[in-house]
């Protein structure tokens, strides 16, 4: 069918360079193959492996690149020996387009663990060109790696099977976990997340979803339809689920501790890692000896499994919630996409402030010193970590105040996984080295002079950051709606940590006068205590869930913002305080 020899080009949607940002481009399609299908893309996924990609956060993108691997579309012309598929059927094709064909994988019909395995796009093909992807008008697929989709799935519901959907349902198939009344549950509510509670669901399952925060409860159990929701901090709620789970997938991507969910697991319960986390992990053996529990992995799927999985959710009626964006928009999509990752609201949450207070600021202080002491004999340098004799002398305030508060610490294992995090982490933020010698100051005027900053602050918090928006928006030329929204969550973050862990003691008295629980401290309050939430930004980033781009990206932008405090800094800060200490307390 079609003339077999003669080459076609497809108009993609291209990276260019490490921006990530997409731009028509055109290139030539291979010629058909006697084993290639031509698809024409009806509609492409969008997930956060393009973003890495595109923006080559892995350090291996070649450009230009299309991207999109979670692709539907009709077949166009087929090559004389394919059976397959047929011209006019709908089709998708997933992450993988080759493999070996030879290795012990690919003839047990699992080529995702083909260690020759051709990735969609990003890759290089059997003849030495680039694989280019799915955000394409078309592309030309071997038939092995060509899934045809059922009639009566409907082809833009197929496409996030095409990767979320199968990565779930392998493993669940793989360890025969599919029958109905077992109890699952799923660690973490995102792309793959979701899909897990929908297939978890389908098959019959109880499912429970365990996440960071309450935020994503009513998500998980009205509109995905899981039957319970953990918040993994909460140890009263962690000890319900004791021993009572069949098996547990595992989203994070992100260093976490293992044993409070192998705690979770029945007597040969199962823990399926699927996040991508590039530290070492620790458990205790007996957390698996006793209950012979298993801790695995798995990747993707295989192309029978993508099969399966389609037909399974066509028989069961899933469908998942699916925003539609055209080709023309992609930009705009996948900016979306990556800022969502970068929300603020996900460490805004109450209890996670709780979790800043009392113990763990202690502990961070702990933490802090034991990296501190390690990266110095290792030669690492730290930057704006406690060398500077004013963090010191806020550590020193800080334990004072903490006094006898902290409760027992938990094990030795749990805090070494939050040092390594804490290490990374801390070195990041630039502190500009006039702004610490006014925090001396500051800590020397409230704690040594007994003085006080006179409230209400003029410019206050609010002030100061509508300032800097203004700035930003006549430097850059347009309102970045992502600084908006640190901005936002800056302010959030002063008005809840200020009591709990900005003021020194001599101040509480006048915040209770000055603030009560009517207004909002940001109204109240200036540069001066705004500069020391600063100092605790690090520490407080360390606990986040956060991929490490983005981290580093919000980092960047609030050390840009403490540079602009520092240019400020005549007209921020006060050169002195005189608010008199009305209450002199006995244990200063
Ligand atoms: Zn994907
Ligand atoms: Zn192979």
């Amino acid at each position: 069918m079609g003339s077999i020899a003669s080459e076609r080009t497809a108009t993609g949607w291209a990276a260019r360079d490490p921006t990530g940002v997409l731009s028509p481009y055109t290139y030539t399609l291979r010629a058909t193959g006697p084993e290639d299908v031509v698809i024409k893309v009806l509609y492409c996924g969008i997930c956060h492996t393009d973003i890495h990609q595109t923006k080559n956060h892995l350090g291996a993108s070649n450009y230009p690149m299309v991207p999109g691997h979670e692709v539907v579309g009709e077949v166009v012309e087929v090559g004389p020996d394919v059976s397959k598929v047929r011209v006019g059927e709908t089709v998708g094709a997933g992450c993988i387009v080759g493999c070996c064909r030879e290795c012990g994988p690919c003839k047990s019909n699992i080529e995702q663990y083909c260690n020759k395995k051709i990735w969609s796009y990003n890759d290089k093909y059997t003849d030495g060109k680039p694989t280019m992807g799915g955000f394409a008008s078309s592309m030309v697929v071997d038939q092995k790696f060509v899934v045809k989709i059922p009639a009566g799935l409907a082809p833009e519901q197929a496409a996030p099977l095409l990767c979320a959907g199968v990565t779930v349902y392998s493993p669940l198939r793989y360890y025969d976990l599919t029958a109905p009344g077992l109890r699952g549950a799923i660690l973490g509510l995102g792309g793959v997340g979701h899909m897990g509670v929908k297939i978890a669901k389908a098959m019959g399952h109880h499912v429970t979803v365990i996440s960071s925060s309450d935020k994503k409860r009513k998500e998980a159990m009205d509109d995905l339809g899981a039957d319970a929701y953990l918040v993994s901090s909460d140890e009263a709620q962690m000890a319900t689920a004791l021993d009572s789970l069949d098996y547990i997938i595992d989203t994070v991507p992100a260093l976490h501790p293992l044993e409070p969910y192998l705690a979770l697991l029945k007597v040969h319960g199962k823990l399926i890692m699927m996040g991508v986390i590039n530290q070492p992990m620790q458990f205790i053996t007996p957390m698996i000896m006793l209950g012979r529990k298993m801790i695995t992995g798995s990747f993707i799927g295989s192309i029978d499994e993508t099969e399966e999985v389609l037909e399974f959710c066509k028989k069961k009626g899933l469908t998942s919630i699916i925003e539609m964006v055209k080709l023309d928009q992609i930009n705009e999509a996948l900016e979306r996409l990556e800022r969502n990752d970068v929300s603020w609201d996900e460490w805004l949450e109450a209890d996670r402030m709780l979790k800043f207070t009392d113990e763990n600021v202690r502990k961070q202080k702990e933490l802090k010193k034991q990296s501190t002491e390690k990266s110095s004999k290792s030669g690492r340098s730290i930057q704006n970590k406690p060398k500077s004799s004013n963090d010191a002398k806020l550590d020193k305030e800080e334990h004072r105040n903490l006094g006898s508060r902290g409760k027992k610490r938990k094990g030795q294992s749990g805090l070494e996984e939050k040092e390594t995090r804490s290490q990374d982490k801390l070195a990041i933020l630039q502190f500009p080295l006039t702004l610490k010698k006014q925090l001396v100051d500051d800590w020397e005027f409230v704690t040594q002079l007994g003085k006080l900053v006179k409230l209400p602050r003029s410019p206050n918090v609010d002030d100061i950051l509508k300032k800097y928006l203004d700035y930003r928006t006549k430097k850059d030329g347009m309102v970045a709606e992502s600084v908006a929204e640190i901005l936002k969550g800056l302010r959030c973050y002063f008005d809840k940590a200020l009591m709990a862990m900005l003021l020194y003691k001599k101040e509480r008295q006048q915040y209770h006068e000055a603030v009560g629980d009517k207004v909002s401290p940001s109204t109240i309050y200036g540069a001066e205590h705004l500069l020391r939430l600063f100092v605790k930004l690090p520490e407080l980033l360390a606990y986040v869930n956060m991929e490490e781009e983005a981290l580093a990206k919000l980092q960047q932008k609030l050390s840009d913002f403490l540079k602009f405090l520092q240019k400020n800094q005549s007209t921020f800060f006060l050169s002195t305080y005189d608010g008199a200490n009305s209450m002199d307390e006995a244990d200063d």
